[in-house]
């Protein structure tokens, strides 16, 4: 019975044929009255985890949201389903937030978005006291926890909710993977033995790549010019000098380009960020303050011009690609300069030596995700604990697999470095013994009279670098001190030694020598539109006029998926109608007969 019920608010409400990932069971779980955190990926469709729980039960959810603008966005775009919901927060007036008030109370709200500091301040929690809360929903929770990568100091209280509110079950919400972050969202939310629910981070819509950066303009002209003409997309930099920079000489090359970052004052980054979300072909050029709060199903592209210092970045950025699950490219180059400007950003920050080292692993496990010479997908994967087989066949390595050159000697000769230094030091050390430095580090401890001193002179450090990252990577070396980064060899290491393998790695062009300029495919990410490509256009045109009409982003009226089902099924009735994609009751009764009309039309 349930079960039918939830999957009959999923088709007549919203539209969609069938739950994704673990959106059910999380709801059930819900429903269960189970406390309950859900872990998804940007893009996997955490909203509907609590929106369906919200309509079955009775009485009022409410949900829990860092951005003003975030919950602005979700209160249009439920409208548009024929949910009512409403928020309070402080850019609302006094007589705004009385008459949400006046409504919830009426009854037929069924979702309230409300911020952190307004849920525990004295007044509205009084005024909760007087309705039957349903649930309560913490989105962005990673936001909570200081080893998130957002922390945010509001949240920290949102523990005071179990005690203002015993009986409601919680249910908290992040796209952040890593094991730390997630016990301590439990643990500050006082979460009551909380069902965990972890999704795939795979996101087989997007392809990856990584290049070498060569003329940064020019190859980023190139990848737009040639995938992404009239496409929307976001560049990241790493310096708001640089967002400013690349943001003009886009538009000199006649893009639509805005550039977004803190320097900016509040009046013009919310113009801009209402700008990305309304026009139909915008490329936001950013620093990583354009971030949350972007909902933006149909982004195609997110471009790096920088190298992010985690994967943990890296993976949230391009995450904001292809949220409608249509192809979309994670596009990126990188220099050896990058690295040694975030380790020097790094070294000079204020922050205690524990924490830089988790930072400088970060930082490796990021480069060790450029020079991998299989498959991206797989190192993404494995990076947040999940297994993946082979080759994914949608990123740069497994379209076309970089040269590899045969590395067998140098790592003997690393392996032996670190044997004969008794496993006891780090990369540095092991690269000037190898090197053949005349360092007091070295000569002190008598390592200039290690056989293995100077083997390695002939090539540069970050030859050697490379290598090890590659090695430890690969696991044929280990990190045996994490308080030393000492590193240290494993079971493998004998295979290499004995010259039983021969180790294959990735060519790269700033430490070994020029790598062949071969051209590397992406994804093509014009859909078809099953040759209707005349109807497309009336569609988007009767979708974008609509959107003007009600001054809200056009892709809540009809995303680009729902638009290319319309090309595709050629609805004739309304039945057919709501065959579409992202098609329900609301959307049907508002749109139907307009755009059944254009197919008609056609
Ligand atoms: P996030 O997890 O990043 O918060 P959203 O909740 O915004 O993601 O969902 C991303 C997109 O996926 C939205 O456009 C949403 O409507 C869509 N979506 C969510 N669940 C489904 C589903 N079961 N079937 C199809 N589309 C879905
Ligand atoms: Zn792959």
């Amino acid at each position: 019975m349930r079960q039918q019920k939830l999957q009959h608010i999923l088709k007549e409400t919203f539209g969609y044929s069938s739950f994704r990932f673990e959106q059910l069971n999380i709801i059930n779980s819900i429903l269960d009255g189970k406390d309950s955190l859900a872990i998804m990926p940007t893009g996997g469709g955490k909203s509907l985890c609590y929106q369906i729980p919200a309509l079955f039960l009775d009485g009022v959810t409410l949900v829990i949201s860092p951005l003003i603008s975030l919950m602005q966005d979700q209160v249009m775009n439920l409208k548009e389903y024929g949910v009512h919901s409403v928020f309070l927060n402080s850019s609302l007036s006094y007589k705004e937030s009385n008459k949400a008030k006046a409504q919830i109370l009426e009854g037929g709200v069924k979702i309230v978005y409300v911020s952190p500091e307004g849920i525990l301040s004295p007044a509205l929690s009084e005024f909760f006291n007087q309705i039957k809360i349903s649930l309560i929903a913490i989105d962005e929770a990673h936001c909570v926890s200081q080893w998130g990568h957002e922390f945010r100091k509001d949240y920290t209280r949102l523990g005071e909710l179990k005690s203002m509110f015993p009986d409601v079950t919680v249910v908290a919400l992040t796209a952040t993977a890593d094991a730390k972050t997630r016990n301590d969202i439990s643990m500050q939310l006082r979460l009551n033995n909380p069902n965990i629910f972890v999704s795939s981070f795979d996101r087989p819509n997007i392809n990856y790549m990584i290049l070498e950066r060569t003329d940064e303009m020019k190859q980023i002209d190139e990848f737009i010019k040639a995938n992404h003409k009239n496409d929307t997309g976001i560049v990241y930099c790493l310096s708001r000098d640089k967002v400013d920079r690349v943001a003009l000489a886009l538009k000199k090359l006649k893009y639509n380009a805005i550039p977004y970052h803190a320097g900016l004052t509040k009046e013009q980054r919310s113009t801009n960020q209402g700008l990305f979300n309304t026009e139909e072909k915008v490329i936001v050029v950013a620093t990583i303050a354009f971030g949350m709060g972007i909902d933006r199903p149909d982004v195609r592209f997110v471009a790096h011009l920088d190298l992010p210092k985690s994967i943990e970045s890296y993976y949230q950025e391009t995450g904001r690609a292809g949220r409608d699950g249509k192809a979309s490219n994670a596009w990126m180059i990188y220099g050896l300069q990058d690295v040694v400007k975030l380790s020097q950003m790094l070294e000079t920050t204020e922050a205690d030596e524990s924490y830089k080292k988790v930072a400088r692993f970060k930082l490796d496990c990021m480069l060790a995700l450029c020079e991998a010479g299989s498959c991206r997908r797989r190192y993404l994967l494995s990076y947040f604990g999940e297994e993946s087989s082979g080759q994914c066949g949608n990123c740069d390595t497994c379209i076309v697999p970089p040269q590899l050159w045969d590395a067998t000697i140098d790592a003997q000769k690393i392996l032996s470095t670190i044997f004969r230094t008794n496993q006891t030091f780090g990369a540095g050390h092991i690269i000037e013994v190898l090197r053949g430095s005349k360092n007091a580090k070295v000569t002190d401890r008598n390592h200039h009279a290690l056989s293995v001193y100077g083997i390695g002179a002939n090539q540069p450090r970050d030859h050697w670098n490379s290598i090890l990252r590659q090695l430890l990577n690969l696991n044929y070396i280990t990190i045996k001190n994490w308080e030393y980064r000492s590193l240290g060899l494993t079971s493998k290491s004998q295979e290499i030694l004995s010259g039983v393998i021969k180790l294959e790695l990735r060519k790269q062009t700033f430490a070994i020598g020029k790598e062949d300029k071969k051209e590397k495919k992406v994804a093509k990410t014009t859909d078809s539109v099953h040759g209707r490509n005349d109807l497309f256009d009336s569609l988007k045109d009767l979708r974008n006029k609509i959107a003007k009409e009600k001054g809200m982003p056009s892709y809540i009226v009809f995303n680009d998926k729902s638009l290319h089902d319309m090309c595709m099924i050629m609805p004739r009735n309304d039945s057919e109608f709501l065959l579409v994609y992202g098609v329900g009751q609301s959307k049907l009764e508002n749109y139907g007969k307009a755009f059944l009309e254009v197919v008609r039309q056609y």
